[in-house]
This record gives structure tokens, sequence and C-alpha cells, in this order.
């Protein structure tokens, strides 16, 4: 018997409010409905992970990551967290078509298994650094709610600021980028359009952005994950760096994309394809020239905080989107990463992601 062997594993329903809708090209979000999953070892040391499916993307909901986690639960007893690289691939096995799922148990095998040797996870990750700044998004709505955004985002310490566009009407995503980038002119830019727009608007939108001397920074999935040949003609004549988001959910997906030369940078979130995998795609983009960007769905301080050490940890992250435990209202965490407007910062003396539930799960 070893210290390290997953004695328990317990699930259950994140419910969390929003302090206001998610709104994306492809969909919004009004609530959480997110997983918290809570291992313990042999020796009590516990570990905690966070799934935020999302349907547009997996076709994952927090019902079937509720019914695969009760398959995985009996896979993981008595396995050792020390093996966790084996472990990860078995769980790649047994639910590859569940990434969140499969992501919050990796998140909780690593959060224990650096509990456990008292090591923060930043510096399991490689330890380069254990700060980031983050950019501040604004989600789909009109000019004045945008501008509105931006000013205070501005006020409240951010140089870079997230947009999501709708992708349909070129005239009224240019409107809305101006209104606000007249709101916040020192801010830098990152449009991100969720799939939203065909080849042909999105050339019109870039040159026409460029004309107007919008500050774009990067251009983030403009088109739909599939249209891959579409992305490469874009990128031979786009005034802007493209990042691969929803056409990057796996390091095949980074091979194509640094094949075709479609693509300046990746954006990694763990919830697309798992820790394990995600480590490969920063590999892989690294190894390729592309640039890193990091990421997530709508989630809590847990998921984010285990980003930002992931992201911190291996170093080079030039794209930090790590924005979204300001959009939830109220959660049942303490610890995680010390905010200062976009400075974030990771304690080097607590071990684990250092998250915790209030009331651990029993
Ligand atoms: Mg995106």
């Amino acid at each position: 018997m070893s210290a390290t062997q997953i004695a328990a594993v317990r699930f259950q329903p994140l419910n969390l409010p929003l302090l206001e809708p998610f709104a994306i090209a492809t969909g919004t979000q009004y609530n959480v409905e997110n997983v918290v999953v809570q291992i313990e070892l042999k020796d009590g040391t516990t570990g905690l992970g966070e799934a935020a499916p999302f349907p547009a993307v997996s076709g994952e909901t927090q019902e079937s990551t509720l019914l695969v986690l009760q398959e995985l639960e009996k896979h993981l007893l008595q396995k050792d967290v020390k093996n966790w690289r084996t472990l990860a691939k078995e769980l790649d096995q047994l639910a590859p078509q569940a990434p969140a799922a499969r992501c919050s148990v990796e998140m909780a095998i690593l959060d224990a298994l650096c509990k456990h040797y008292k090591m923060p996870l930043y510096v399991f990750f490689g330890g380069v650094k254990n700060y980031l700044k983050t950019d501040l998004t604004i989600t789909a709505g009109d000019e004045a709610h945008a501008a509105a955004s931006a000013k205070s985002i501005v006020e409240r310490g951010f140089s870079v600021i997230k947009v999501k566009t709708e992708g349909t009407d070129v005239d009224y995503d240019l409107r809305r980028l101006q209104a606000i980038h007249n709101a916040a002119p020192s801010a830098t830019l990152i449009v991100d359009g969720n799939c939203g727009y065909n080849l042909e608007r999105v050339q019109a939108f870039v040159h026409r952005a460029a004309e107007a001397k919008i500050p774009i920074i990067l251009l983030e999935q403009p088109l739909p994950r599939d249209s891959w040949e579409e992305l490469a003609v874009l990128s031979t004549t786009c005034p802007f760096p493209i990042a691969a988001d929803e056409s990057a959910r796996s390091a095949a997906d980074v091979a194509r994309l640094a094949q075709d030369n479609s693509a300046n940078v990746v954006n990694i979130k763990l919830m697309k394809c798992g820790v394990l995998e995600a480590l490969q795609m920063a590999a892989l983009a690294q190894v390729h020239g592309l640039g890193l960007m990091i990421g997530g769905m709508v989630e809590s301080i847990l998921a984010m905080t285990f980003s930002a050490h992931f992201a911190a940890g291996i170093g080079g992250f030039e794209f930090i989107d790590l924005d979204t435990p300001l959009f939830i209202a109220e959660h049942s965490f303490s610890g995680g990463f010390q905010q200062n407007g976009e400075n974030l910062t990771l304690s080097s003396d607590v071990a684990g992601h250092g998250v915790w539930l209030e009331s651990p799960l029993k």
C-alpha cells in the first residue's frame, strides 16, 4: 500500500451565479453549471479539480460530466497518483469524448500529488515564474454597453481588452470596436470571433480595422473550426496575428495549423483536451515557433488558478485570458491567485494549486 494511492473520489455540481450573461457568437451562458471533483489519497491528502463542460465545444454538459465521473471513479480507486501520466492516458482511453470531465480528474490528481510532496503546482510545471497579466473580456452586446465596459475595464487597471464579436454584420462589429477604442484609447485589443465570420466578411473586417488603426494585437478564431483552407488563405494577407482556439483542440490540430501556416498563436484551454494533451500542444507549438495563449471556458477561481499555474510554470505564454472568475457573483472557494487589476500572482508558499472548498466534499 502506498500513501499516494487514491482512497476516495467525490464530485458534485458546481452551480454559480454570473454578474452578467457571458455572450459569444455561438451562444450565451446565463449561469455557471460546472462540476467540482475531490480526490482523497490514503494519507488523507485531498486534491480538487473542476470541469467546465461547454456544449458548443465538446457536446459535454453538467449531467453528462457527472455520469462520466461515475464511470471513471471505479477505475481511479487504488491507483497511485505518482503515476499521473499513465493515469491521464488511461482516462483519455476511457473517456475520449469527455475532455472537461477528464481534465477535472487530472487537476485533482496533480493538486493532491503536489500537496503530498509540498510543492506549488507552478513549480511542478517548470517554475518559470509565478505571475501573469490577464486581459478582461467585453462579451457580445451593443455599442453603448461595449463603450461603458471598456472605460470601466481600463479604470480597473487592465491594459488588454478582449472583445467578442458577432461576425454577421461587419459594419456593426467595426462601429463597436471603434466605440471601444474611443472609450479606452490606451488599451490594446484581442478580438475573438468565436467562429462567427466567413472568409469574405473577415477579410473585409480585418482590412477596414487596420485602415481605421484599431489597435488589434490578436485575432482569435474568426472562422469555423473546420475552415482549414480558408484560414490558411486569410493568414496570407491578415494584418493581425491569428490565434486558433476552436480549431486547436489537440496536439494533432496544432501540427496541422503549423503545417498549413494558418495561425500564429495557439489558445490552449485545459478543458478542451485535459492537462496531459495541453502539455503536448504547448511543446509542439513552441517547436513550430507558434505563440502561446492560455484561456478557459466560463470557469471559477479553481480551474482558472490551475491554468495560471500551468502557464506561469511553463513560461512563454504571451496572451493571458483568465478573467472569468471576475464574472462570477459568488462562490464557496478560498485561496486562488491574488488579483490586483490585471496582475495575477501565485503564492510560492502554498502546495498544489492553493484553492480549497470552504466545506470539503464528504
Ligand atoms: Mg476563444
